[in-house]
This record gives C-alpha cells, structure tokens and sequence, in this order.
C-alpha cells in the first residue's frame, strides 16, 4: 500500500504553528490538542508529529518509539482528563477515522478522545 502524505491538511499546519491549537499535551513525538467543533464536553485529538495518513500507515512505518510515544500520550490524556473508568470514573471512547468510508476529514492520523457524557451506541 502506497501512502500518499499531504503536508497541506489542517493538522499539518497545526503542526508548523500556521495554525493554532489549544493543546492539551505535547510529547517528543504526539501533540493532543481540543476539537474545534466539540462533540461532547471532552474532545482530544491526539496526533503524531511524523506525516501518516491514517492508522493502518502509521502501525506499519512508524518506528517503535513513536508507536510507544502515541499510545502512552492517549494514556496521559485519558488521565489528564480523569476518565479511565474504575474507582468511579466516567469512560471515554477512541476514535480513528480512515479513509472513504470510515469518514476521515483530515489526513494525518488522529485518535478522538471523547468523554464526559454518555455517548450512545458505538454506530447508528
Ligand atoms: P475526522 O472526521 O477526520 O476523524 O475528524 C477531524 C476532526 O478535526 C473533526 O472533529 C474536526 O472538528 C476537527 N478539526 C478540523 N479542523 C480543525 C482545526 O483547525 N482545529 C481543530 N482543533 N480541530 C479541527
């Protein structure tokens, strides 16, 4: 599969500070940083620094730090966000949208933390 990154997409100007953000965290290799159109009274998106489209480009060419680096930053968020379920915390969902028919809008590989309200069945 031929990976095809544009470094024009909005995320890619987030990025370069073309464009701001209200960023939640930063680590060597992710940024998280608030949805501008907010789905529920919690929404992250978290993204690797490095050019990926999508999950399926990242999870085959990224190297193993930055693999690492993205999951542990979803982590610190759902923890900055104080959501991980258990002692009574409330849940969240991950999303990551791909391609056509998964409906991505941005191509560079995001996660959607989203939390702080009941958020329904996963697909209507
Ligand atoms: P997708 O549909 O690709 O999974 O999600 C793209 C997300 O990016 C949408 O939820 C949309 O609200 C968000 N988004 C689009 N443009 C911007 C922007 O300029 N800044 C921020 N913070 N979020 C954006």
């Amino acid at each position: 599969m031929a990976y095809v990154y544009d470094d024009q997409n909005i995320f890619a100007k987030i990025l370069r500070g073309e464009i701001p953000n209200n960023t939640v965290l930063e680590t060597d290799h992710c940024l998280a940083f608030r949805d501008i159109n907010a789905q529920a009274p919690e929404h992250i998106l978290v993204i690797p620094k490095g050019p990926y489209v999508c999950f399926d480009h990242f999870a085959n060419v990224a190297s193993e730090a930055e693999i690492l680096d993205f999951t542990r930053a979803i982590a610190k968020v759902t923890d900055a966000l104080k959501v991980e379920p258990g002692e009574g915390a409330s849940g969240y969902r991950l999303i990551a949208n791909s391609g056509k028919d998964g409906m991505q809008e941005v191509p560079h590989l995001h996660v959607h933390v989203v939390a702080g309200r009941p958020l329904g069945r996963m697909l209507s």
